[in-house]
């Protein structure tokens, strides 16, 4: 298997949320098993990762840490993804009929990102289909602020990425494409408007 490493089994549902949430891959973060921290802050430095995994996790049970030694998921100010808030991107709603389920994301591209969700059987379910999209200057915020609104119909999916690492999908809703689309174009009326 490529591309998943051994150490994805420890990361906690709020790890995989963080990584989702924030468009990171295993390719993202740095192994700094067994090295102290000025070595992995280096290393990781010089390896373009902001997040690494040292094998040990928080007082809150997350295993992905800054390069810096702090935890990004308890202290996510003290992380430069803000700046993913406001990147130019679309924003989209996906459905699963199977799945009964809507999900919101942001993405260069749509087309690539549904042709991911449908391999990867994003929350267990294949039949993914775009239903909206929506270009936003500040697509994390937008994406964010959405799924803040949507929050009572948030379900959490487990499913088996790539077969075999048991991931929690947080980005889905059990609600209309409709109901999901009049919030998106709400919020992004009113992040437009600030
Ligand atoms: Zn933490």
């Amino acid at each position: 298997m490529s591309g998943v490493p051994d150490y994805a089994v420890f990361l906690s549902p709020s790890d995989c949320d963080f990584m989702h949430k924030n468009g990171l891959n295993f390719r993202d973060v740095f192994d700094a098993r067994g090295m102290a921290k000025r070595q992995y802050s280096k290393e990781a430095k010089l390896c373009n990762s902001c997040v690494v995994f040292v094998g040990r996790a928080c007082n809150r049970g997350h295993f992905l840490k800054l390069r810096t030694g702090h935890c990004p998921i308890c202290r996510p100010s003290s992380f430069g993804f803000s700046k993913r808030y406001a990147e130019p991107r679309w924003v989209y709603i996906a459905h699963s009929p199977m799945g009964r389920l809507i999900k919101i994301g942001i993405a260069e591209c749509v087309e690539t990102r549904l042709a991911t969700l449908v391999k990867e059987s994003y929350a267990g379910f294949s039949d993914w289909k775009m239903k909206y999209t929506i270009w936003s200057e500040s697509a994390g915020k937008l994406e964010a602020d959405a799924q803040t609104a949507l929050a009572k119909y948030r379900m959490c999916e487990e499913y088996y990425y790539k077969g075999q690492v048991m991931l929690c999908a947080r980005e889905v809703f059990r609600t209309s494409v409709r109901k999901a689309r009049s919030v998106l174009e709400e919020v992004s009326a009113r992040i437009d408007s600030q």
